[in-house]
């Protein structure tokens, strides 16, 4: 018992190792996909509750590997938060989304996700500033998008982030709401532009009366506080139809339309 329990654990050791070593080799890769342009943002459309015009798109990392083709946000996004690339990463995203953004028709929009340690840093209201500048694209055209975890810890430092940010004169969203730690009151002390309900939701409306309560619950907080609500993860007709009743206001998903590149977005729906 007691070798099989080494064996075990040389075993595991082995693994740990060829991670770590798999994990080295990605960052090794990304440093380099940096700066040699393998980093692409696709587009996905955002339409309103009207007459499903696009009033903008979400910008969405896509990696073109040489050899491994496209590797999806989820896989490498934890790596570049793990090793501090995020930030050149989050920052060529905000200058490449704006400059792309800046070509578009009317009054477009772009939303950028922000890691939440891209939110944490000192430079963000610089690169900000700096990606607007260099693009000349109008401040309330770029919309950022934070997650709920920001807001947890050193509350009123993080305020003063987004009064920053609302100052340059940028929209923020708070994306995926519902699954995080929500608390409600972030709602009162701070004027999101937006609310993104997570896709869950979306996903589990017709089955469940939980997932259907809570997306009421957000429709109806939203009403009388006057932020707008964007459903993600919009696959079909009638959860369209069901969302638009329940008085969601913008809608975002295959439905409508996939990310794509900015020369081969969605134009019209
Ligand atoms: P997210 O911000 O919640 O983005 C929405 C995700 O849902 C995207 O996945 C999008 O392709 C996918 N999606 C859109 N419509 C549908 C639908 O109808 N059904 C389903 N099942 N999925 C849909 P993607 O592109 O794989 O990105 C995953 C996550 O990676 C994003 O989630 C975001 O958190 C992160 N991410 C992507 N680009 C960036 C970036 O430039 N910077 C940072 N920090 N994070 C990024
Ligand atoms: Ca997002
Ligand atoms: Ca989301
Ligand atoms: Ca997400």
């Amino acid at each position: 018992a007691k070798r099989n329990g080494r064996n075990r654990f040389e075993h595991f050791t082995k693994e740990m190792g060829e991670m770590a070593q798999r994990r080295r080799i990605v960052e090794n890769d990304l440093r380099e996909a940096i700066t040699t342009g393998q980093l692409r943002l696709y587009y996905q459309p955002i339409t309103n509750n009207q007459h499903c015009e696009i009033v903008g798109y979400e910008a969405l990392m896509r990696w073109h590997h040489p050899e491994k083709g496209v590797i999806m946000p989820l896989d490498f996004i934890p790596i570049a938060e793990e090793t501090g690339l995020i930030h050149n990463l989050g920052a060529y995203a905000l200058y490449e989304a704006c400059r792309e953004a800046a070509s578009w028709p009317g009054e477009q929009m772009v939303a950028v996700n922000l890691s939440p340690l891209q939110f944490k840093s000192s430079a963000l209201i610089a690169v900000v500033e700096g990606a607007l500048k260099e693009s000349g694209l109008a401040p309330h055209r770029l919309e950022v998008e934070i997650t709920e975890s920001v807001l947890l810890d050193n509350t009123m430092k993080n305020i003063d982030v987004l009064r920053d940010l609302k100052a340059l004169g940028v929209h923020i969203a708070l994306d995926d709401f519902g699954t995080g730690y929500s608390s409600l009151s972030y709602l009162r002390s701070f004027p999101f532009d937006k609310i993104k309900i997570d896709k869950s939701f979306i996903n589990d409306m017709q089955d469940s009366r939980e997932a259907l309560a809570i997306i009421r619950a957000i429709t109806g907080m939203s009403r009388s506080l006057d932020i707008q609500i964007t459903a993600e993860g919009v696959e079909s007709i009638e959860q369209f139809q069901r969302l638009k009743d329940e008085g969601c206001t913008l809608f975002q998903g295959y439905y409508f339309g996939r990310p794509q590149p900015s020369e081969n977005r969605l134009k019209t729906f």
